[in-house]
């Protein structure tokens, strides 16, 4: 009886299989690798003065959402409004 081969045999098919394993959660890994989050640095707070509100890492703000500049305010797809003029 030729254990040896048999034992061969087994043995190729593992390096077989776990040779493709890698390979596959290597491809999937990069597909499904998520953008990395800008930061804007931990612990930064408004730069109004006497705000201490502090601001997300993730807002590029310099202020917080009171005192960011505001340029206009448009109703949400409504022009024309009739008190406006
Ligand atoms: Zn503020």
């Amino acid at each position: 009886m030729p254990v040896g081969d048999l034992l061969l045999t087994s043995h190729r098919k593992g390096r077989v299989e776990m040779r493709e394993d890698p390979l596959v959660l290597r491809g999937t890994a990069v597909q499904a690798l998520p953008r990395r989050n800008r930061t804007w640095g931990e612990g930064r707070s408004c730069e109004k003065e006497g705000c201490a509100t502090r601001l997300s890492m993730y807002n590029r703000e310099k202020f917080c959402w009171a005192h960011a500049p505001v340029k206009y305010y448009s109703p949400r797809g409504r022009r024309n409004h009739p008190e406006a003029a």
